[in-house]
């Protein structure tokens, strides 16, 4: 059975302090039981330094939240996939709704990030979902395998690398969280996708993310098709991340 991935993103928030906390109380709950399921924390750009060092221990893999669609050159601003994997970057999102929407990001800017990620060995987390307005105007299929469909199509077969992230945006950092059948409903019809993709889907995590918390995990990751979540607000919060650790097992 393929291992549930429990990701944190700690979007823009943090400080050297703060993260050292943070992730020295996650080490010692893991040290008590170790977790049987998959974990990464997708730290804000200026940390990875001070992160790779935190987690060199092991236990935890390092993540980004961004990277660019350029391998090298003239893009101010921007972190390439090969100075991530310099900081030993495990896991890489892409295509976030906060990308989406404050930054523009298409769907084949984000198929062309997972393309990049994937060439310097760094795993996309590839996010997709729809917003409130798609959902009840009943397009939410519609939606998100649009999103998937570039991301197959820029990647080939190297599509059974990724992972995905299934993020209702209207249930991001709302306390909206879409019940488990809805998420389940949705996860299906994206794991057929991938199926009909890649004889390899089999090994893709598809994660679920938008307010899961400590209260709510258990049932969601109890759902045939969600493979982990990504997790934002609970992320921060060492006793709330672990007690979501603890219902991936
Ligand atoms: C996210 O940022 O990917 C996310 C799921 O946030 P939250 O858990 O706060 O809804």
């Amino acid at each position: 059975m393929k291992k549930k991935l429990i990701a944190g993103n700690w979007k823009m928030n943090g400080s050297l302090a703060a993260n050292e906390a943070l992730v020295r109380a996650l080490q010692a709950g893991l040290a008590t039981h170790t977790a049987s399921c998959d974990v990464a924390v997708c730290v804000p750009a200026p940390y990875l330094a001070q992160a790779q060092g935190l987690l060199a221990a092991g236990g935890i893999a390092l993540g980004a939240q961004d990277v660019s669609a350029f391998e090298v050159g003239a893009y101010t601003g921007e972190a390439s996939a090969s100075m991530l994997k310099e900081f030993g970057v495990r896991y890489c999102l892409v295509g976030h709704s906060e990308r989406r929407l404050y930054h523009g990001e298409t769907d084949v800017l984000v198929a062309t990030k997972a393309q990049r990620a994937l060439a310097a060995g760094i795993t996309p987390i590839v996010c997709i979902g729809e917003t409130l307005a798609e959902r009840e105007a009943g397009r939410t299929e519609e939606v998100v395998k649009r999103q998937l469909a570039a991301v197959i199509a820029a990647n080939g077969h190297c599509v059974s690398e990724i992972v995905v992230a299934y993020e209702p945006v209207w249930a991001i950092g709302t306390g909206k969280t879409a019940s488990p059948e809805q998420a389940q409903q949705v996860h299906a019809v994206l794991r057929a996708q991938l199926h009909a993709a890649s004889a390899h889907a089999d090994r893709i995590q598809i994660l679920y993310g938008g307010s899961m918390n400590a209260a709510n995990a258990n049932q969601l990751l109890a759902q045939a098709d969600i493979d982990g979540g990504l997790i934002g607000g609970a992320a921060l919060k060492s006793a709330d991340f672990l007690t979501i650790i603890a219902a991936a097992q």
